[in-house]
């Protein structure tokens, strides 16, 4: 079927939008973001289904596993407008834009055909099990241990850091699976079920007092033997590939985020008198600069990802944190002194809860030092860090 037209698409994403974030899901516009992952979670959930049922989710898997096979530019329009209305955080983001992808680059057709549907009908929840305490930038060192074992893997381990995870009902876990051999090739992808006897998730309390990501125990905890993807050993590759797409064409919508948030501070400016101060009056116009650049990178950015960026997305991560982190600073100075007070029971405010939460964006997804170093060794070809 041919891709409708951009503009009809835009449309038609803004017309359902605006009809579908209303009634029980109106109270859901502008929840759930960075800091506020607790908000509305049963709404939340029911809202991914319902646009999983309207064919929403998947947008640009190929129509043979259920998506719909429109281009990526109709993916950006429908980001954007997502964003533009307010629509609320996704719970179901990781599942569509990590183990999906994953699944229909190195997954079996059974496995496909198992684990996509339940994705795309936004009615099973993924988590990413990579993080341990002892491996995070070294992520090769993971330890969790998996083996194969009467028809099934059992694990043993702890994940940490594990986003959504209480909410989750499976987890994508690299595990050790041959202690033997070399570190990078002894580690297997699998796909482990949440709810079982063997999974114990336990939330982290962060700096804005609400918990986006938790502590998991396995102990003896069992995934099906045909729920390796990839080869046994071959999960580091797996992983990587996943790391990949991480940053697809959600980061335009991510951007829309950021713009509103921007919009917010300037309106708090404004309302505070701070617009006269030179010094805010500077940063806001940086910022402002900074996202514009932004924009069009990532565009950039986006038109060439049929091919190898090199190492563009390492440099639109630093740039991006750095920029969501100095907003953050913005935010806080704008509202002056008052910023420094939490409501009673620790209430915090939008200000508040985007400079504490934005002090993770240059930690998760690869730290500002590790995103360097790959620039540099790869992009660069400096000598390689001493091991
Ligand atoms: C909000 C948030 C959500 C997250 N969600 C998930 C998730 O869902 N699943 C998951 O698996 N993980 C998740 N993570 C974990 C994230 O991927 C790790 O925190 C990150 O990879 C850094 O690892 P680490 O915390 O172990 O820090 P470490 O690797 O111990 O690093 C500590 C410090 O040392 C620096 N450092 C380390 N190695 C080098 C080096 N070679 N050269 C220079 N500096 C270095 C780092 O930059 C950092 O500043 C999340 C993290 C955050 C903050």
């Amino acid at each position: 079927m041919p891709a409708p037209d951009e503009e009809a698409f835009r449309a038609e994403v803004r017309r359902w939008l605006a009809a579908n974030l209303a009634g029980e899901f109106a109270p859901l516009v502008g929840s759930g973001g960075p800091g506020r992952e607790h908000e509305f979670v049963p709404e939340r959930m029911a809202w991914e289904r319902l646009l999983g049922a309207n064919g929403w989710i998947g947008l640009g898997w190929p129509e043979a596993d259920g998506g719909r096979g429109l281009p990526w530019g109709h993916e950006v329009i429908f980001y954007e407008e997502y964003a533009r209305a307010g629509a609320p955080a996704r719970v179901g983001h990781i599942g569509e834009q990590l183990l999906g992808p994953t699944l229909l680059t190195f997954g079996t057709a059974e496995q496909r055909a198992r684990f996509l549907p339940g994705i795309l009908a936004g009615t099973e929840l993924w988590c990413q099990g990579y993080s341990e305490p002892g491996a995070g930038s070294d992520l090769a060192a993971v330890s969790t241990r998996a083996r194969l074992e009467a028809g099934e893997w059992h694990l043993d381990g702890q994940k940490v850091w594990t986003s959504l995870a209480q909410f989750a009902d499976w987890c994508f876990v690299l595990a050790r699976t041959d202690v033997a051999a070399e570190r990078h090739r002894g580690l297997s992808y699998l796909l482990v079920p949440m709810r079982q006897p063997g999974v114990d998730v336990r939330p982290i309390v962060q700096l804005t007092g609400t918990s986006e990501f938790n502590e998991v125990f396995f102990d003896d905890a069992r995934a099906a033997a045909a729920d390796v993807v990839g080869a046994p050993g071959d999960g580091w590759r797996v992983a990587m590939g996943t790391l990949a797409v991480e940053r697809g064409v959600s980061t335009l919508g991510q951007q829309l985020g950021f713009r509103r948030e921007f919009e917010a501070v300037l309106a708090a400016a404004r309302a505070t008198g701070a617009i006269d101060d030179p010094d805010i009056r500077a940063r806001i116009v940086e910022a402002w600069a900074g996202l514009e650049v932004m924009r069009y990178t990532a565009l950039a950015t986006l038109a060439r990802s049929a091919g190898d960026t090199g190492t563009e997305p390492n440099v639109n991560k630093l740039i991006w944190a750095h920029w969501h982190q100095r907003l953050g600073e913005l935010a806080v100075d704008v509202a002056g002194a008052a910023a420094t007070l939490a409501g009673p029971g620790y209430e915090l405010d939008n200000a508040q809860r985007l400079f504490l939460y934005t002090r993770a964006d240059t930690i998760y997804g690869g730290s500002n030092e590790i995103q360097r170093n790959v620039i540099a060794e790869r992009g660069l070809g400096l000598p390689r860090e001493p091991r």
